[in-house]
């Protein structure tokens, strides 16, 4: 049997909808681009969406809409995908690395980030791991205290949600990444949410040079433009945007299958006490992008080595950002954040999963367990 480890959830909806948007000749930003951002904005219970060409851009607007400049600082967590921490750099501003809660829960530690903090800290970035929420209470309560904004990089949480609150309508802006293996996928893609009417006012200037008026808006009645800051290109095309509003109609089923598979797997993995599988008590709906497995015991190298053999592809989620090259800083020590890396294994997850492909990868698992 083959397990790869994505595949991605298209049909011919996505195809004719292409097809539609290439008749219609109105191939960049336009109608699409804002429909999809008013529903996915709907979706997660916040007023405003800014669809933009990917997630990294949209954290680097949303720090810069909250005002991060050179010589700040940013708490962010180190277990999470590089974009996270470099949005920070690209303002000049400096990330700092806070460590994670637990074995059990592998999101931002709500009491590092308060160590972490001195007078030059501007903001917070929480990233939720998995699909599963970060502390986002704890984390609002330590950002009033020390008056900082609040960013969720959400890339792995659409439609999740944190004790019946949707992820994304907590912090001041939440960031979303449509890349191919997201939960919603359209190759390229991004969504910035946010209730503050003059932080999504600004990030529209922002993304399209700083002018006041699209070609949309000109075809549209508009009158022509004038630029009020330096912008950038950080546009989201109507191509993209309309598998997006495909895929957002799929997610919820899509969301409720990846449960099915994440359910199966606890199930299926429960007795090994060789294993931990992280967020075992999680309070509310994960949107499961991830699922993730710490191995107490054995070579985890040879165990991923073996899975390959028998058609089984992994991931690990994530090298620490901390330990890069380019982000090292001499004695940071995160230790959850490190032995977690180090021994984590992320398995195949994804709505076109068979239930027969999990077991399957959860006998490979036990075997290699017993062999040891
Ligand atoms: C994918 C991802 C990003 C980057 O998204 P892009 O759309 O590829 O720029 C940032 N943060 C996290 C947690 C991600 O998973």
């Amino acid at each position: 049997m083959e397990v790869p480890f994505f595949d991605l959830n298209f049909d011919e909806k996505e195809e004719e909808a292409v097809m539609t948007v290439l008749r219609s000749k109105w191939i960049s930003m336009g109608s699409k681009t804002q429909e999809l951002e008013q529903a996915f904005a709907e979706q997660h219970n916040v007023k405003y969406g800014v669809a933009l060409a990917n997630c990294t851009v949209s954290l680097h607007l949303a720090l810069k809409l909250i005002g991060v400049k050179v010589g700040d600082e940013v708490i962010v967590p180190s277990l999470s995908f590089v974009a996270t921490a470099s949005c920070v750099c690209h303002l000049g501003a400096k990330p700092v690395f806070a460590d994670v809660s637990s074995l059990n829960d592998w999101t931002i530690s709500p009491e590092d980030i308060e160590n972490k903090i001195t007078p030059k800290t501007k903001a917070i970035i929480a990233m939720h791991y998995g699909g599963y929420g970060s502390d986002m209470p704890k984390i609002l309560e330590i950002a009033k205290k020390y008056n900082l904004k609040v960013i969720e990089d959400a890339c792995h949480a659409p439609l999740a949600d944190y004790k019946g609150e949707k992820l994304g309508s907590f912090g001041d802006i939440a960031c979303y990444s449509f890349y191919s293996n997201k939960n919603i996928s359209t190759g390229e893609g991004g969504m910035l949410i946010t209730n503050n009417a003059e932080y999504a006012e600004r990030a529209k200037i922002l993304r399209t040079h700083g002018m006041t008026s699209t070609a949309y808006d000109r075809v549209n009645g508009k009158g022509f433009y004038d630029v009020l800051e330096v912008g950038y290109n950080y546009r989201m095309d109507d191509i993209h945007s309309v598998i997006g509003l495909v895929q957002l109609e799929k997610a919820k089923s899509s969301v409720a299958l990846r449960q099915g598979m994440a359910d199966r797997y606890r199930e299926n993995l429960k007795e090994s006490s060789d294993l931990v599988i992280p967020f075992a008590d999680y309070e509310g709906n994960s949107a499961n992008h991830v699922f993730g497995i710490f191995v107490r015991n054995g070579d985890v190298e040879k165990i991923k080595k073996q899975l390959k053999e028998a058609g089984i592809t992994t991931s690990n989620h994530y090298p620490p950002i901390h330990k890069f090259s380019s982000f090292q800083s001499k004695n940071e020590v995160l230790p959850l954040t490190e032995e977690i890396a180090s021994r984590q294994i992320s398995l195949p997850i994804y709505p076109r999963m068979t239930f027969e492909q999990v077991d399957y990868v959860c006998e490979k698992i036990k075997k290699l367990f017993i062999n040891e």
